[in-house]
């Protein structure tokens, strides 16, 4: 799946979440992690997921309802997130954004950055 990280629209939103990627085996890991959990190794470099496709999605009644859904992200890894925007149907591209909620008029998976767990 091969897409321009970021288009000018996005720009100044926040495009992609931080991800690692394994310098020996080359998988992107999400959570980050202190050890690779395919090879074990420790050396990452950063890398960035920018764009995602929505696997699955379960909506939270309330008011006003949250829709969360679990997003296979451009590196690889899937992530849970909220989905804020128009649609929202599985098999959805979608943007990912890290923390920013502001209504921008296109589909975004707002997926919270957690820290390194040791
Ligand atoms: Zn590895």
């Amino acid at each position: 799946m091969a897409h321009a990280p970021t288009l000018p629209y996005w720009k100044g939103f926040d495009v992609g979440i931080e991800m690692q990627r394994c310098v020996d085996c080359a998988q992107a890991v999400f959570p980050p992690r202190s050890m690779c959990p395919h090879c074990h190794s420790d050396a990452f470099a950063p890398a960035t997921a920018s764009r995602g496709v929505i696997e699955e999605t379960t909506l939270q009644t309330g008011s006003p309802p949250i829709l969360f859904g679990s997003i296979r992200t451009d590196l690889g890894p899937i992530v849970v997130a909220e989905i804020v925007g128009e649609g929202g149907a599985p098999g959805t591209e979608i943007t990912l954004v890290s923390t920013n909620k502001r209504q921008t008029g296109g589909l975004i998976a707002v997926v919270p950055q957690p820290s390194i767990k040791e």
